[in-house]
């Protein structure tokens, strides 16, 4: 892709990741051995693909506005839902309310406790609770944006159509009971896992966070390797202190206010975190999250109550007095 067409040279990469997303996803209905080994890759591919629509949303990819909406069509084929979705629940409602009531995807909708139960059932809740603000947009752009009410039409029929070609390839090539499994495995699978991924540091990012707090409202994972696979989305703190800014940019941007973050919500280390919330926390609370500063559903004035010294000091006297 020449990088002329793109906005930031930094997603070549994008380009590279979203090419390789049907290379890896089509060659078992080639050589159909190569399922067995290709489908978590496939998995990842769908979840980055998730990720680069998440960025691609906020940040447009392409100078095209045509091919902004051509990529953002690609990648719904991949992830597993038309992209338009994510203005109505997530740039209009996640990054508005960031956890706060009204926002459809709250942590602490039926507790505020985090373990693995309440982490693995937040995709399937948000899901339910995510179809009210995306029927209203639809619902809206019908009566009132006949552009945009077909321009979602538009992208329901696209990827319904992509997967209906997609199975009639494989059956095509390999009958029914092969085929069907090569689709499923290689991209509705992938799709599924990756929607529930999206969820599931949707509801890390947040649970246990303060949403009044300058810096407080999300938590952030800085392992390089993370940061790399998967286009810099652990630093959460600083995409919602940004959330128009590349993706490129959210390392600097991370570095500028890492210090002014409550030291809990700043891990390094994504796989070691889960293992301390879900494997150790059940055992040794101590190991899993508190919630840090006030609780979406606290008075936010009772920060302002306390110390004025420094926002930090109060907060931490907040925390410490519930403790
Ligand atoms: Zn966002």
């Amino acid at each position: 892709m020449a990088p002329m067409l793109l906005r930031y040279s930094a997603d070549r990469r994008t380009m590279a990741w979203a090419v390789a997303m049907p290379l890896v996803a089509l060659a078992p209905y080639a050589w159909p051995s190569l399922a067995t080994w290709l489908w978590p890759v496939s998995c990842y591919l769908a979840l980055s693909a998730g990720v680069i629509a998440h960025n691609h949303n906020h940040c447009q990819t392409f100078k095209s506005k045509r091919l902004n909406s051509i990529f953002g069509q690609w990648l719904s084929i991949f992830y597993g839902y038309p992209t338009f979705a994510w203005v109505p629940t997530h740039n209009l409602n996640h990054h508005k309310f960031v956890n706060r009531v009204g926002d459809a995807t709250i942590t602490w909708r039926y507790t505020n406790k985090h373990n693995f139960p309440m982490a693995f059932a937040f995709p399937f809740i948000a899901a339910v609770f995510q179809s009210t603000p995306t029927n209203e947009y639809i619902r809206k752009a019908r009566a009132t944006k006949p552009a945009l009410y077909w321009e979602i039409i538009r992208q329901y029929v696209v990827f319904v159509g992509a997967h209906i070609a997609l199975i009639s390839l494989a059956v095509g090539l390999h009958g029914w009971a092969l085929g069907f499994k090569l689709w499923l495995l290689m991209f509705a699978v992938p799709a599924v896992f990756a929607l529930w991924t999206i969820m599931f540091f949707n509801y890390i990012q947040h649970v246990h966070t303060d949403p009044w707090s300058e810096h407080n409202h999300s938590r952030t994972f800085t392992g390089r390797a993370m940061n790399f696979l998967l286009f810099n989305n652990g630093l959460h703190t600083a995409h919602h202190e940004m959330p128009g800014a590349h993706w490129s940019m959210l390392p600097a941007q991370h570095a500028k206010v890492a210090a002014l973050i409550h030291p809990d919500l700043v891990q390094k280390d994504f796989w070691g975190w889960c293992a301390r919330s879900y494997l150790l926390a059940p055992l040794l609370p101590a190991m899993g999250t508190h919630q840090v500063g006030r609780a979406p559903f606290d008075d936010p004035s009772l920060v302002d109550g306390l110390v004025t010294a420094s926002v930090e000091a109060s907060e931490a006297g907040v925390n410490a007095a519930r403790v």
